[in-house]
């Protein structure tokens, strides 16, 4: 097995990468216990039938609480019932929480483990490709409510993240392609040789470079994350991470996050990125064609299945969280490889954007 170390001021913590990593786990399963601290999983009921036999190896007969997969558990009903299992379980201040799952389940238990005795320690172990390369890096925890997606969180960095890609064999296809958008998009803000990798031959959940390339988009994620951990910094920093969601956020708000998974509105978003980028002068039309035909080779969508209003799509934006002081920010591209925030974006040039994608 292999790892990456992601540093944020005095702390630090591992990501573990492998097929299987029953090995590395067990032995901080068993150390833990040694130490006297208890331990308990959160996963959710996919997973739990899909991959009863590798979390019995990882966990043994560590106490498990199964939710019901979905996103509909981020929320506050939710929260507080895992709070009560951590309570029954008479979890202390020195306890580990685990959570083994998608994005779901990470956010939800991290943020479980932020709050729980005012925080204890956790580690993620991401089942999902988005999981892999997005979610279980960063220390970004929460829930949603009712008013909209994750407007509860807390930061909360885990103790380590163990990525077993052999976990990805039961993901649904649909799944698995929604998790490639995130990827493109690491390799479109930061890796132009990533890009030209998946344009060469493109990523299955089979692929012999499977490994390498979630590697490579947590180191990415990771030195990001250690550059502005809170999403401070004026221009570029963390906020690069949302290249193609401030179009993605706002296809899953006027869509009622029904019509498309997350990863698919961002590759819609990643289309017109690159769209808007080369409305900029930034990049060629040739550029544009290269991310649209990337993105489509991984059976993921370059345009809306059926045009929406524009004047919601329009409105949606300008609510979206990551707008800051009334002005949109947009991430675009210098070239496919490397990005930048923008403030200045003309409205009649997204405009233009939304038609062309619509
Ligand atoms: P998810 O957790 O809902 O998982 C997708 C589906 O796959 C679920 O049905 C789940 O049960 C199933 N599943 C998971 N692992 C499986 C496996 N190995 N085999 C078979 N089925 C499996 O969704 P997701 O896409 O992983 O995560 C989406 C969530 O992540 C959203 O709530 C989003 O807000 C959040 N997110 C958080 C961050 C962050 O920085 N914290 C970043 C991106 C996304
Ligand atoms: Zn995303």
């Amino acid at each position: 097995t292999d790892s990456l170390t992601v540093r944020l001021g005095e702390r630090s913590y591992p990501i573990h990468f492998g097929g299987d990593l029953a090995g590395i786990a067990r032995a901080d399963v068993e150390a833990f216990a040694r130490a006297g601290r208890s331990m308990a999983v959160i996963t959710d009921g996919n997973l739990a039938r899909a991959q009863a036999p590798v979390l019995k190896v990882l966990f043994g007969d560590t106490p498990m609480f199964e939710l019901a997969p979905g996103e509909e558990t981020k929320s506050l009903g939710e929260f507080g019932r895992v709070l009560d299992f951590m309570a029954a379980q008479r979890l202390d201040r020195t306890s580990v929480l685990v959570a083994a799952g998608g994005g779901v389940i990470g956010d939800l238990a991290g943020f479980a483990a932020a709050a729980y005795q005012r925080g204890i320690d956790f580690v993620q172990v991401p089942t999902t490709l988005l999981a892999m390369v997005d979610s279980s890096v960063g220390g970004k925890t929460g829930l949603n409510l009712k008013a909209g997606k994750n407007l509860v969180g807390a930061f909360h960095q885990p103790r380590a993240v163990y990525i077993a890609t052999d976990m990805l064999a039961t993901l649904p296809p649909r799944e698995f392609a929604a998790g490639m958008a995130e990827v493109i998009k690491y390799g479109m803000l930061a890796d132009a040789s990533l890009f030209a990798q998946l344009e060469s031959s493109p990523l299955t959940a089979s692929s012999p470079p499977l490994a390498s390339v979630i590697r490579r988009c947590c180191e990415i994620k990771a030195r990001i994350v250690e550059a502005d951990e809170r999403e401070l910094a004026r221009e570029g920093g963390r906020a690069l991470l949302n290249l193609g969601h401030t179009f993605g956020h706002a296809i899953e708000q006027v869509t009622g996050y029904g019509a498309y998974l997350h990863g698919e509105a961002v590759a819609i978003g990643l289309a017109a990125a690159a769209r808007l980028s080369e409305k900029l002068g930034n990049i060629s039309g040739g550029d544009t064609a290269r991310v649209e035909r990337v993105v489509a080779a991984h059976a993921l969508p370059v345009r809306l299945r059926e045009s929406l209003p524009l004047d919601a799509l329009m409105t949606a934006m300008a609510r979206d969280k990551k707008v800051r002081s009334g002005t949109l920010r947009f991430v675009v591209l210098n070239s496919i490889g490397d990005s930048a925030t923008r403030s200045d974006v003309p409205g009649a040039l997204v405009e233009e954007t939304w038609r062309e994608v619509g």
